[in-house]
């Protein structure tokens, strides 16, 4: 027998295991990525990952939790549509002339909707604690609007002036027949990538005297998002400033804290706006008016520039 043969021969088996080697290696090496899903803890997060890699799922992506059928049957939003569906976003937006940052993306919550659900959802990942998922809001006392009405009119204004600026708008409702929970208008805002979430609502006190605008944001212990505590507070404080400044409303304080459903499910800087007093006569009957709403919007969008401007 050639010599040479002999020597090939174990040449190619050994090439042979070297290659199976290899197939072997690739296919353990592509299991264990598949296998690294996310924990229930971080799905929103990991969510937020996978659409920021592909934007182009965003536009129909479904928040991370369906939001409940209506309870009543009544023909409301479809709860997919709702959510992440309405970008009214200008991507081609340009800087303004006050260094505005162009294309920043905000989403703007209008508090509550028109029928609460007292369904109950965990108040932050993993807690135990159970909150109900959405309430209708409070009502002003002396105009009888509703507060989910009023909280929805400055939203569109809001959403407008930032449109204007050059912001990119993500509404999380734009009607008041929806059913989204806190949580999931949290994922929204996460879901989206967002650069600041706005909570747009409206405060009553058992004390008719009590007046003013307030912005809450989760405390520096928050056992959910503390990483976020610094950016919500500031986001909390300029907004806050600058709404006061534009309305000339009672400023009343940054309230902090850890019982927000809509908070602390946030993986993104997240203020609650309260506007104003809906108990309150004065109040109320200027945060019915066009005029004042104006203004409260205005006031919001400066806010929102000055945290921006602060980066
Ligand atoms: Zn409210």
């Amino acid at each position: 027998m050639n010599l040479r043969k002999m020597q090939a021969r174990p040449l190619r088996r050994r090439a042979l295991l070297l290659l199976r080697a290899a197939a072997v290696l690739l296919i353990l090496f592509a299991a264990a990525g598949c296998s690294q899903k996310p924990s229930d803890t971080d799905l929103t997060e990991w969510e937020h990952v996978v659409r920021t890699v592909t934007p182009a799922a965003d536009l129909t992506a479904t928040p991370t939790t369906e939001p409940t059928a209506d309870p009543t049957g009544a023909p409301t939003a479809t709860p997919t549509s709702a959510p992440t569906a309405t970008p009214t976003t200008e991507p081609t937006a340009t800087p303004t002339p006050g260094g505005t940052p162009a294309g920043r993306l905000v989403v703007i919550d209008a508090g509550h909707q028109r029928k609460g659900n007292n369904d109950k959802e965990p108040d932050g990942p993993n807690s135990t604690t159970l909150k109900a998922k959405v309430t209708s809001g409070t009502t002003g006392h002396f105009t009888g609007l509703p507060e989910y009405e009023l909280n929805l009119i400055v939203a569109k204004k809001l959403q407008a002036i930032l449109l204007e600026r050059g912001y990119r708008v993500i509404m999380v409702r734009d009607t008041h027949d929806v059913d989204i929970s806190n949580s999931e208008r949290a994922a929204i805002a996460n879901n989206a990538g967002a650069d600041v979430f706005i909570r747009i609502h409206a405060n009553a006190n058992d004390d008719s005297s009590v007046n003013g605008a307030e912005t809450l944001c989760q405390t520096k212990d928050n056992p959910y998002n503390a990483d976020l505590y610094p950016q919500s507070r500031k986001l909390s404080q300029a907004v806050l400033d600058a709404l006061c400044e534009e309305c000339g409303c009672k400023k009343r304080r940054v309230s902090e804290t850890d019982t927000m459903s809509g908070i602390n499910w946030c993986r993104v800087p997240v203020t609650i706006v309260e506007m104003g007093f809906m108990t309150n006569e004065k109040e109320d009957r200027l945060m019915a008016t066009d005029e004042y709403q104006n203004k409260l919007a205005k006031g919001i969008a400066d806010g929102i520039d000055r945290y921006f401007s602060q980066d």
